[in-house]
């Protein structure tokens, strides 16, 4: 039964739509961000793409085992031989260099293994738009280095789609902990009159439900669940199903953690926010201990390719990294701090000290 299904699921979908060829030149089509639609970069010309918008939940319990295969005539694998990145592409374009290292080492590696990506997250605006968007967040960093500023520019930039599994869970949970609050009392007397801060515990516990949708599980080391985090939140209500042309002038960095692994991490991070939502439906100020034990059911997963712009820098020799979310333009990165303006800033900080005091002295 379920078989059939993947049967017809292959047979619908168009072998040919895996190389978008311009009608026009016969040029590769790219997805072109700003307008949601495949472009030719040699002669303009334009083709639909239609979104398909139904979420398709898998079983965990399942797996890969009924997950369709990432065809190799849909993708094409490289592999870098110095930072180990595996990068996917569309049949249609080749990789020079390796968008994490900029290594030249990147090869064609058929062993790549992976599932088809169940839904994808469409970049939503140019790499122009995230250059500027880069150059906004860089010019707010003040102690940056000018020259580290003016090598933001759209050479540099990289759209990679990034590999997410994203994790529904039904979870209830038992809970049991001593947790406590501040009080203030006043001892002593006369002089030795003072406020004192106690703490009053109690013993605590109970149950705990919620339905957890979407959580994201980073996959790999390039972008890792720290990255992913900061990044966050991803417009997971703009996710479609994956189709080969959103990939076309894109690239796609492969996964690297299996299903079993992402959703041991998932586990954490419910786990983590399910104790953050009781701790603060205690209202406590201090938690002596609370063991939290849960238990999930009606599990489900999805391969789901989130957007993200970078840019690595090599400064003095030390590796910097600036990432753009693809979806919404939240930057996030770390820059170079420039020794000559730290000492700029500290001098005019001290210079609006003796300032502030001078005129709260009145002597101005
Ligand atoms: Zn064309
Ligand atoms: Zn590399």
């Amino acid at each position: 039964m379920v078989e059939e299904m993947f049967d017809t699921q292959e047979s619908l979908r168009d072998i040919q739509t895996y190389s978008a060829k311009c009608q026009g030149c016969g040029a590769s089509m790219v997805f072109d961000p700003e307008t949601q639609s495949l472009k030719c970069p040699h002669c303009g010309s334009k083709g639909e793409v239609e979104k398909n918008y139904t979420v398709i939940e898998n079983d965990i319990r399942k797996g890969f085992a009924e997950a369709e295969k990432w065809n190799p005539d849909e993708q094409v694998t490289y592999k870098c031989g110095n930072c180990g990145a595996v990068v996917v592409m569309s049949v249609d374009e080749e990789a020079s260099i390796c968008p994490f290292c900029k290594a030249t080492h990147i090869a064609k590696d058929g062993s790549f293994q992976s599932i088809r990506p169940h839904m994808v997250i469409p970049f939503q605006f140019s790499p122009q738009k995230a250059t500027e968007f880069s150059k906004k967040w860089a010019r707010r960093r003040l102690l940056a280095p000018r020259k580290f500023k003016k090598n933001i520019n759209v050479d540099q930039i990289k759209g990679v789609y990034e590999p997410c599994f994203t994790f529904d869970s039904n979870t209830k949970s038992t809970y049991h902990g001593r947790v406590g609050n501040k009080r203030t009392r006043t001892i002593g007397s006369g002089k030795n009159r003072r406020t004192e801060v106690y703490i009053v515990y109690r013993n605590v516990a109970g149950d705990f439900e919620r339905f957890f949708d979407d959580v994201l599980i980073a996959t790999n080391e390039n972008f890792d669940q720290k990255e992913l985090n900061k990044l966050s939140p991803f417009r997971t209500d703009m996710a479609c199903v994956y189709e080969s042309k959103f990939l076309s002038g894109f690239m796609a960095d492969g996964y690297r953690k299996n299903l079993d692994e992402s959703w041991a991490d998932a586990k954490d991070e419910i786990e983590r926010r399910i104790r953050d939502m009781i701790i603060s439906r205690l209202h406590c100020d201090v938690v002596d201990y609370l063991s939290v034990s849960t238990t999930h059911s009606s599990v489900t997963f999805k391969y789901l390719l989130v957007p993200v712009y970078s840019m690595f820098f090599r400064y003095k020799k030390k590796d910097y990294s600036v990432r753009v979310n693809g979806s919404t333009g939240k930057v996030r990165g770390k820059t170079p701090i420039s020794p000559l303006r730290t000492a700029i800033a500290s001098l005019l900080g001290v210079g609006a000290v003796i300032l502030t005091l001078v005129l709260l002295a009145g002597i101005i």
